[in-house]
């Protein structure tokens, strides 16, 4: 049986992780959560949960937790903070990770787990957006074993030969006769809009994505387009991609959650309905499968299956990450530091949908003229360069009138 830590256990993905353990109760068994201030979300899984330990990042939320735990005769422990995240996330008696805390928050946790060389499932592509070598290396340095949860690069995975699943971060793709890695996204809500009308856009219709349901931030990523920026620095650390090797392409159905294409010229694809809980069960159960509660893809209904290529005046966020990505580990942990601030300011109503890349193409020219690559030396020089990102991201939106 394998004993989890779910990070980030009050959001979407911590939500379909435990679906798909409620479907496979004699598999997995949870002996603690975590997540940031949702005390009534985080009461409620520890009465079906009952799990050892409860930690909040906020220590107000853990002290009203305690309080109603206890009223409730519940034992599970309550703790605050991250340190107490990093805890729960290295436990001798925790074997799986799963790493869903949203955004730099979970850079933290998600690193614990890997140093104590746990099976980490990889939702927080942040903490790898952000890291990016050194996560790497940590994982082969620990001995930890790395599975993605993002559906994109789930699929790749599945599509990848065996040998080289257990080798991520390091796999040769030349070698197993691969040319190309084809990260599809759906392009959002607003891929068929008047490019000039998208600067109107209000956070109701950003995060009403047609495909998937998701927390805020991802979906506003969506909107923009920056969460396949974050995903293609994400697949270039994953599968250790050159730049001809990697592609994004627009699949509005979403029936095709990403592809590999071989030599020879076969393609593999994986399919599935847009369900995060089938490539979450993949990477509990992972080498085996297990049911996820997921229909099976009804082909009849499907309908035609259309491909374009990504537009960048209308997405200029992907633009931005994937340049990011080669400039170095220091742009994208610049890039993703603004991104989160703007976001949350579009969602606060305090920023236009269409400044989010204004506000981050500024951040970025900014820091990048004085901060390289060689400062990314460590987890502390890369929380340093976040906090820089974070305060001229405030100052650049504090002069933008709405
Ligand atoms: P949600 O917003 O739904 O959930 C975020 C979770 O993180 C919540 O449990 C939240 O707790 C917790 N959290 C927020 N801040 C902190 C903090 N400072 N410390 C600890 N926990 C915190 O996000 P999603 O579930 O959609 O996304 C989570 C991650 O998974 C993101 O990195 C996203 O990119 C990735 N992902 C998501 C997909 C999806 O379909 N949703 C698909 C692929 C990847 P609280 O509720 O208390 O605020």
């Amino acid at each position: 049986m394998r004993k989890l830590t779910i990070l980030g256990a009050t959001g979407s993905i911590g939500s379909s992780t435990l679906k798909v353990i409620e479907q496979n109760p004699d598999k997995f068994s949870i002996v603690a959560l975590a997540a940031g201030n949702n005390v009534d979300k985080m009461r409620q899984l520890c009465q079906t949960w009952q799990p050892k330990y409860a930690v909040m990042a906020d220590e107000q939320a853990a002290r009203e937790l305690k309080s109603q735990l206890s009223q409730l005769n519940i034992n599970t422990r309550v703790r605050a903070g991250v340190d107490a995240m990093c805890e729960i996330s290295s436990f001798d008696e925790v074997d799986t990770v799963m790493a869903a805390i949203v955004g730099a928050a979970g850079l933290l946790p998600t690193m614990a787990a890997v140093k104590a060389g746990k099976r980490v499932l990889l939702a927080n592509k942040e903490a790898l957006v952000m890291s990016g070598q050194l996560f790497i290396d940590a994982v082969e340095q620990y001995s930890a074993e790395l599975l993605p949860v993002d559906s994109e690069h789930n699929a790749i995975f599945q599509c990848l030969p065996g040998e080289i699943q257990t080798k991520l971060g390091r796999c040769n793709l030349e070698q197993q006769g691969i040319s190309h890695i084809l990260l599809t996204g759906s392009g959002g809500p607003f891929r068929y809009s008047e490019i000039e009308t998208l600067n109107g856009v209000t956070p109701e219709q950003a995060i009403a994505h047609p495909n998937w349901s998701m927390g805020p931030k991802i979906s506003v990523d969506s909107a923009t387009m920056m969460n396949k920026g974050l995903e293609y620095i994400e697949a270039k650390w994953l599968f250790n991609t050159s730049r001809e090797q990697l592609k994004v392409l627009i699949h509005p159905q979403s029936v095709i959650h990403s592809m590999v294409q071989y030599r020879d010229g076969s393609v593999l694809a994986q399919m599935g309905e847009p369900d995060m809980a089938t490539p979450i069960a993949l990477t509990l159960s992972y080498p085996e499968r297990v049911s996820a509660g997921v229909a099976p893809l009804d082909f009849t209904q499907v309908g035609e299956l259309t491909f374009l290529e990504p537009d960048f005046s209308r997405y200029p966020c992907l633009k931005l990450a994937i340049d990011a990505c080669y400039e170095g580990q220091h742009a994208t942990t610049l890039l993703n530091a603004a991104n989160e601030i703007a976001v949350e300011a579009f969602l606060n109503r305090r920023l236009k949908f269409t400044d989010i890349a204004v506000v981050n193409e500024q951040v970025i020219n900014k820091l990048c003229a004085s901060v390289h690559q060689s400062h990314c030396t460590d987890l502390d020089s890369i929380l340093e360069l976040d906090r820089m990102a974070r305060e001229l991201a405030i100052n650049a939106i504090s002069e933008r009138k709405l």
